[in-house]
């Protein structure tokens, strides 16, 4: 069988994490701030704060603006449900908007969703390809626009406008005008959850790189204290002798890296740039010429003169088919042992938006794309020979079912 996604764990991951536990130091600590460091000079962002999750920090950020009932932040329909959840925990108001057919958020339906409420938009870079943020960060500093927005916290009347926190989930690596992701907008989090790119098992960042009315460094020192528990100080601090007492200055959350993770992720850092990314465009490009002579196939935009992607996603899309056939060859290619996958069943498409409110015909894009879009296999250690037996197997299924 060919799996969709493993990790790449080998002997230099398996050593580095038991150092960590040897080290007797297992929760966040010296190898979690190192990687917020290195992360921080990789991405050329002020500021790094590492978490549980990218969904801890969405919803930290989120939090940290100020979002709350009444609010709306508005966001792609097409992604995963962690970038809608997290507003509603914050009891505001997604607002979806369609995409484009390269899978990322329109910049023209954003336009027309902005209202007065409109607190944050939050791009999703799909796939690992970056969003047009030339046009979304000056979208949000229009007079007009400017104009609109109505601060009612610190965080916002500091900011004076929309704030651009993008979900870059999939996009660690990635390059927009020679830029990497992270340090394209306001706010960037990055995902290293099991099947991203970059892994620690479990675990996200945030990366800072908020405009001058911030001091970046003042913010992440803020954050760190709201991600644990409001306290004062953190458990490394605390360990020097004397210094026991601490203070709870707010009702934080507990969204903290754990030294164990962060060992993993020294290691999928440092041979991320060279090695993974080199790996995983490859594959793409072994897949783009597997397909593109087929008239059958649409090719994933995965670079183009501004852009290039992180290769996290090989979104392949089969030109005039509808859902059912494609859940069909889907079949077929599984049958053949082939791991494939759908990035994403819209989330106007879930029972819990959809008792919201929310109806998928208002987003012909999206669901056009979903209908006829199969994920590939793409992971460190798929050999050439095996991007073949995928190439095949799709190519075949296709038949059985299309004739
Ligand atoms: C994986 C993913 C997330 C959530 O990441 P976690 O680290 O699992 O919280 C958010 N958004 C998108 C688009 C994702 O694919």
């Amino acid at each position: 069988m060919i799996p969709f996604s493993p990790p790449r764990i080998d002997e230099e991951t398996i050593n580095e994490v038991t150092a960590a536990l040897k080290s007797g130091w297992i929760t966040t600590g010296p190898r979690t701030k190192l990687l917020e460091q290195k992360l921080a000079e990789y991405c050329q962002v002020p500021n790094v704060l590492c978490l549980n999750s990218a969904t801890a920090g969405l919803e930290l950020m989120l939090r940290w603006f100020g979002v709350g009932e009444g609010d709306e932040v508005i966001i792609p329909a097409y992604t995963y449900a962690a970038t809608a959840n997290v507003v509603l925990h914050c009891h505001a108001k997604p607002v979806f908007v369609d995409v484009d057919d390269d899978f990322n958020i329109s910049v023209e339906a954003i336009k027309n969703a902005i209202t007065e409420n409109t607190k944050v938009i939050m791009p999703v870079d799909i796939a690992g390809f970056p969003c047009d943020y030339n046009e979304i960060n000056s979208l949000v500093r229009q007079d007009e626009i400017r104009a609109k927005f109505r601060a009612n916290s610190e965080n916002q009347k500091k900011l004076g406008r929309i704030l651009v926190l993008a979900d870059a989930a999939h996009s660690i690596g990635a390059e927009y005008f020679s830029k990497k992701s992270g340090s394209l907008t306001d706010i960037s989090v990055f995902s290293f959850h099991a099947v991203k790119n970059l892994t620690t098992a479990e675990g996200g960042a945030v990366c800072l790189n908020l405009p001058k009315e911030f001091d970046n460094e003042d913010e992440y020192k803020h954050l760190c204290i709201k991600s644990l528990h409001g306290q004062s100080k953190d458990a490394l601090a605390k360990i020097k002798l004397g210094n026991w007492r601490y203070d709870i200055v707010e009702a934080g959350y507990k969204f903290n890296m754990t030294d164990i993770q962060a060992a993993i992720g020294l290691v999928e850092l440092k041979r991320y740039e060279n090695d993974m990314l080199v790996r995983r465009k490859e594959i793409f490009e072994l897949y783009k010429a597997g397909f593109q002579e087929n008239e059958h196939f649409i090719i994933p935009k995965f670079e183009d003169e501004n852009r290039k992607s992180s290769y996290h996603l090989f979104a392949l899309r089969i030109k005039d088919i509808n859902e059912a056939q494609r859940d069909e060859i889907m079949e077929k290619i599984f049958e053949r042992k082939v791991a494939v996958n759908v990035h994403f069943i819209p989330l106007p498409m879930m029972s819990l938006y959809k008792n919201l409110g929310y109806k998928i015909e208002d987003y012909p894009n999206t669901y056009k794309l979903y209908s006829s879009e199969i994920s590939l296999p793409v992971y460190y250690n798929l050999s050439n020979e095996n991007v073949q037996r995928v190439i095949n197997a799709v190519v075949e299924a296709y038949q059985e079912v299309i004739q």
